[in-house]
């Protein structure tokens, strides 16, 4: 995409929307094109055609005869065939979760955090394989698994392990105890991340689990497995179901585990907390996001506008806590935008194994007919659609870097997430209209704040009602730091010592 094109429609391709014409080029700066750098699809290791379980140590088939398949995003080719779990499985990884509870909750603190520091070990050390694995699943760019993914799952683990031994010093009280079995439900946008923020706090506070991999990124979840294994965790510790929303269901309904973690979508966080109430299992959402990043007059704008595209492009947008809607302050709005249109035409989007692409592969057909359908409803709504000249790939599933300018905040785009590459644009004349804008919404996750006054970043960030607000930055993460939403954005921390309380019984 770095010159920017026609919009080339091939037999089967998804074409970017009649693109506006790019703002013109800076005088003087050519663009090259890349030579492709395709990472090793070999690095990934034998994926196998027929996977079943992980249950008390073992790799076992499901008592059902249902299998689900998992593709190449970016292809559309069948990687491997999962198992869907059944009621059944899930009671038989409960058991074995149930079973393996009481010997590893009576571990000594440093002996959990061992085998914690050994996972992390062995992640490193397997990142390359895991990397490549998780971008042919998921269809997310091998730069961001690489740089991003891996080397922050590896440091949750690193973070928790250290915590082990150190429960009495958290502030939950002198001897604070596990809660039980943990019943673990993540979605694909980040697979193994959201494994390792569920499952490596679970073990060093003493809790055995059960997770459910999300049905379009099942790989890298039973690749841990083996890690486990290859780490000599002791069996029934970490186990993992795979199957769909009903494999899902049945875990988080059984009433043998204690505590449940779900990351996922608002409708399906709501239904199992109806399922939960006025049961004594605990519960625990990360659920969706619409996050305002707001740009003042006195930012940087060259800065500001790669923390935008950072925002709303890293992992084709589908984050929980994307940067969504861009509110531009009204004054700097056409010049911010020239230069956020000039840069999004420099974007690679293609074949996620190449180590130039910046955005790959929407994870599902299902995904991209929703962000078609309401980038759709965008443009019927009145809002201007633009989008760089691009030429997508003729199979897989992809959608170019889209941005909405002159959108009001009663549109669906400006309301709903749209959990992929599309930003909304909406302007304010004041601080306090910023502020007024960017909690009009029903979620709560996150938020940024571009300005060169360090006073306005500390005003603005007491009034957002946001789990996260991030100042002259955007995306950034760190184990060390509590994630979580208000509102409709889920409860609870995940991250830092608030993460811990999650599977404490405080
Ligand atoms: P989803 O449909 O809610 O799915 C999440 C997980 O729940 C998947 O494993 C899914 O299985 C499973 N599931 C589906 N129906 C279920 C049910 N009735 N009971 C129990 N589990 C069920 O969400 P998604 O579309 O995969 O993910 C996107 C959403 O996740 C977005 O809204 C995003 O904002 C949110 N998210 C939030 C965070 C955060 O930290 N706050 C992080 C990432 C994503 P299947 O895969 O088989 O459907
Ligand atoms: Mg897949």
């Amino acid at each position: 995409m770095a010159s920017p094109q026609k919009t080339k429609k091939k037999t089967g391709a998804v074409a970017a929307p009649a693109p506006a014409p790019a703002p013109a080029p800076v005088p003087g700066r050519k663009l090259f094109e890349y030579a492709p750098a395709p990472e090793s699809r070999a690095a990934a290791g034998e994926i196998a055609s027929s996977n079943g379980h992980f249950i008390g140590g073992e790799f076992v088939g499901s008592s059902g005869k249902e299998a689900l398949k998992t593709v190449d995003p970016s292809t559309e080719e069948v990687l491997a065939e999962f198992a869907q779990g059944t009621e059944e499985d899930v009671e038989r990884a409960v058991k074995a979760a149930r079973d393996a509870f009481g010997p590893w909750s009576a571990l000594p603190g440093a002996e959990r955090g061992k085998y914690l520091f050994r996972i992390a070990r062995i992640i490193q050390e397997r990142s390359r394989e895991l990397a490549v694995l998780e971008s042919i699943d998921n269809g997310k760019p091998i730069r961001e698994t690489r740089d991003v993914d891996l080397p922050l799952v590896a440091a949750h683990f690193f973070y928790y392990a250290g915590w082990a031994d150190k429960l009495e010093f958290a502030s939950y009280g002198p001897d604070p105890k596990p809660v039980g079995v943990a019943a673990q439900v993540i979605p694909w946008n980040f697979p193994l991340l959201m494994l390792a923020w569920k499952i490596a706090p679970a073990l060093a506070t003493g809790n055995t689990v059960v997770l459910k991999p999300a049905e379009t990124t099942p790989l890298t979840a039973l690749r841990f497995a083996e890690i486990c294994r290859q780490a000599g965790l002791p069996k029934g510790v970490v186990n993992i179901v795979t199957g769909d929303g009903r494999t899902g269901a049945a875990l988080t309904a059984h009433p043998g585990v204690d505590k449940v973690a779900f990351t996922g979508s608002t409708e399906v966080g709501r239904a199992i907390a109806r399922t939960l109430a006025g049961t004594r299992t605990r519960l625990s959402l990360e659920l969706g996001g619409k996050a305002a990043n707001i740009v003042f007059d006195d930012a940087p704008v060259d800065q500001a506008v790669e923390g935008i595209v950072d925002g709303i492009f890293f992992n084709q947008g589908h984050v929980c806590c994307a940067g969504s809607r861009l509110l531009v302050q009204e004054s700097v709005h056409d010049e911010v935008m020239e230069s956020l249109k000039r840069r999004m035409a420099t974007l690679r989007v293609g074949d996620p194994l190449d180590k130039n692409t910046d955005v790959g592969a929407i994870n599902s057909a299902a995904q991209l007919a929703r962000i078609r359908e309401l980038a759709d409803a965008g443009e019927a709504e009145g809002a201007e659609r633009w989008s760089p000249a691009c030429e997508l790939p003729s199979s897989g599933y992809w959608f170019a870097p889209t941005v909405f300018t002159n959108v009001s905040a009663t549109h669906r785009v400006a309301r709903e997430e749209i959990f992929g590459p599309v930003l909304s644009v909406l302007t304010f004349r004041t601080p306090e209209e910023a502020v007024a804008k960017a909690n009009n919404t029903p979620y709560g996750l996150s938020a940024g704040i571009w300005t060169e006054k360090g006073s306005r970043i500390l005003w603005m960030a007491s009034k957002l009602r946001a789990g996260v607000v991030w100042s002259n930055t955007f995306n950034k993460f760190d184990p060390t730091s509590p994630f979580g939403g208000y509102k409709e954005s889920g409860y609870g921390r995940e991250g830092g010592r608030h993460g811990l309380e999650a599977y404490l019984d405080v």
